[in-house]
């Protein structure tokens, strides 16, 4: 396997981690339900506000329209008595002045009050500045009231002298049943009267008022009353109420503004009271209720936040250091750094533990594969990497050496004679040999077919020389099976360190090799220049 070209690939810059998953799914976890509830318990007191609102103008409207329904009642009941008091006294002109005054002036009833004779000529009015005495009434309210001989509420409509307003009439009959007049009494529609008092105890604050209409759709009672007499903008209720119904509705104004209203007819005169209230006001508690909770739960949102964001880093951190590691498998600090991950819950300490064993495995097979490619497999000493690779350290730190280098003498021979295996045999006996004289700090290399190296680090050439020829004397005394005795030839050279060259130290061993060979081989030579004690086994 190549290591190098063993690479897991960087995760892709669209890769989610573990992290912004947990956090995503935590948050709409979170926020969902909290906002759903916020929203419905927000559309559910919506609706019971405005149920509730719309409830109580309703009530409000009906009990009007009954205390509206029980006064006009009341007045016809006061006009009917006057009518029987002056049934006899029809020609008693200050009978009829004492009658009049005392329905006007009794009860707050009337703004004006009147006696008309069976062809609508005024006999006596209240109050007498009026100056309709002796006049014929054409109006609309006496025209009805001649016409039926009956109890009249007219409708709405402006006087001669530019009153809006209703006239409320009896007739007056004799003993004998014989028609005499009638007795009417007047409520100004725009001006101070029962009327006005009935209705304008409204509460009007927050924008919430009552207006009346008549079944004709005119406004005969508003708090702006200079709205009297109009056409309220065309909505539902008043459109209800045209048809005789009571109800409740959400309708807009005539100034665009949303109300609820409640709304109720007077059934003797078909008028319509319409209560109503702005939509926002009877909501504007509600949005200071729910500011008011998003407010308190805001902290208490941001908290819950960060204490989500902590919770997905303390989850994610062992797989994400473990996943940091994975990357980096082949690095021998990955190990260290796998063990130190704090892998706290079950499915983290699974995989850190088969993260470990893969390591261990991965690790194990590299420095296998590391060491094959550093020995030499037919004597199990290092290779020229391997020598190479020592050579550079020693280098790289300035430790001295001194260096041997060893060759088996007429060696072609040996295979010729005997067989490649024999030689073989030969290679790996003077390996263990070399290996025998040398101590736990040399180095044995072997460099080439039947060339060895050994370095001996730290140690002064002298004892280099000492080395190599105790070899070469135990070499020459080995008595090998098959082969018999063979003989080595070694050059010894040394590397002072500091910035001597390396190269140099091995071509000066490799000179001196070549010396003993030229000199008669079975024999060590020493490089001369740097001998400082004299040559041991040199001849
Ligand atoms: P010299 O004394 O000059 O060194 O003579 P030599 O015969 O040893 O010289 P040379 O370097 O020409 O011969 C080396 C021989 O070593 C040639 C080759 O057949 C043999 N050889 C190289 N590698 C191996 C090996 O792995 N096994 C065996 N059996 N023989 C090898
Ligand atoms: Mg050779
Ligand atoms: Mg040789």
């Amino acid at each position: 396997m190549n290591i190098d070209r063993w690479k897991p690939k960087r995760p892709s810059a669209q890769s989610v981690n573990l992290r912004s998953l947990i956090l995503a799914l935590t948050v709409c976890s979170a926020f969902i339900p909290f906002a759903n509830t916020f929203y419905a318990s927000y559309v559910v007191q919506r609706q019971q506000l405005i149920d509730t609102t719309l409830q109580a103008n309703y009530a409000y409207a009906t009990k009007l329209a009954n205390s509206t329904e029980d006064f006009l009642q009341s007045a016809l009941m006061q006009l009917d008595y006057a009518a029987h008091v002056i049934a006899d006294h029809m020609d008693d002109v200050k009978r009829l002045e004492e009658e009049t005054a005392r329905l006007q002036i009794q009860s707050l009833s009337f703004n004006s009050s009147a006696i008309l004779d069976a062809t609508g000529v005024a006999l006596a009015t209240s109050p007498m500045t009026l100056q309709l005495k002796g006049r014929k009434l054409d109006t609309e309210g006496v025209r009805e009231s001649l016409a039926t001989k009956g109890p009249v509420i007219s409708r709405p409509y402006l006087s001669t002298a530019g009153n809006f307003l209703i006239v409320l009439s009896q007739p007056v009959f004799a003993r004998d049943g014989k028609y005499l007049g009638l007795v009417a009494g007047t409520i100004y529609l725009k001006q101070e009267s029962i009327l006005q008092k009935l209705l304008g105890t409204h509460f009007y604050q927050d924008g919430s008022y009552l207006y009346v209409v008549d079944r004709d759709k005119h406004i005969i009672y508003h708090p702006d009353s200079r709205r009297v007499g109009d056409m309220p903008a065309r909505n539902a209720a008043v459109d209800e109420i045209a048809a005789g119904h009571a109800g409740k509705a959400a309708v807009t104004d005539s100034l665009g503004v949303e109300m609820l209203a409640g709304y109720a007819v007077v059934p003797s005169t078909g008028w319509g009271i319409v209560a109503q209230r702005p939509q926002e006001a009877t909501l504007a508690p509600l949005h200071a209720l729910m500011r008011t909770v998003l407010y308190k739960t805001l902290p208490v949102v941001v908290l819950t936040l960060l204490a989500i964001w902590w919770s997905a880093r303390y989850i994610a951190k062992p797989l994400q250091l473990l996943a940091n590691g994975a990357r980096t498998m082949d690095k021998p600090s990955t190990d260290h750094t796998i063990r130190s991950v704090k892998s706290w819950y079950f499915e983290s300490h699974e995989l850190k533990k088969a993260m470990l064993i893969g390591i261990g495995l991965l690790q194990k097979n590299i420095s296998k594969l590391r060491e094959d490619a550093h020995t030499d497999p037919l004597t199990g000493l290092g290779n020229r990497r391997h020598l190479n690779a020592i050579i550079a350290d020693l280098q790289a730190e300035g430790t001295p050496f001194a260096v041997i280098a060893i060759d088996i003498d007429h060696f072609k021979h040996v295979n010729d004679s005997h067989g490649h295996d024999a030689g073989d045999a030969v290679l790996r006996q003077l390996a263990t040999q070399i290996r025998e004289i040398s101590r736990a700090d040399d180095i044995a290399c072997r460099v080439g077919g039947e060339e060895f190296l050994l370095l001996l680090p730290k140690a002064p050439l002298h004892r280099a020389a000492q080395v190599a020829e105790r070899l070469r004397r135990e070499v020459e005394a080995a008595e090998l099976p098959v082969v018999g005795r063979v003989t080595v030839s070694q050059g010894v050279a040394f590397w002072p360190g500091g910035d001597a060259g390396v190269k140099t130290v091995l071509k000066q061993a490799d000179a001196m090799l070549y010396q003993a060979k030229r000199n008669g081989r079975n024999r060590v030579a020493v490089y001369e220049a740097q001998r400082e004690a004299p040559s041991v086994g040199e001849s």
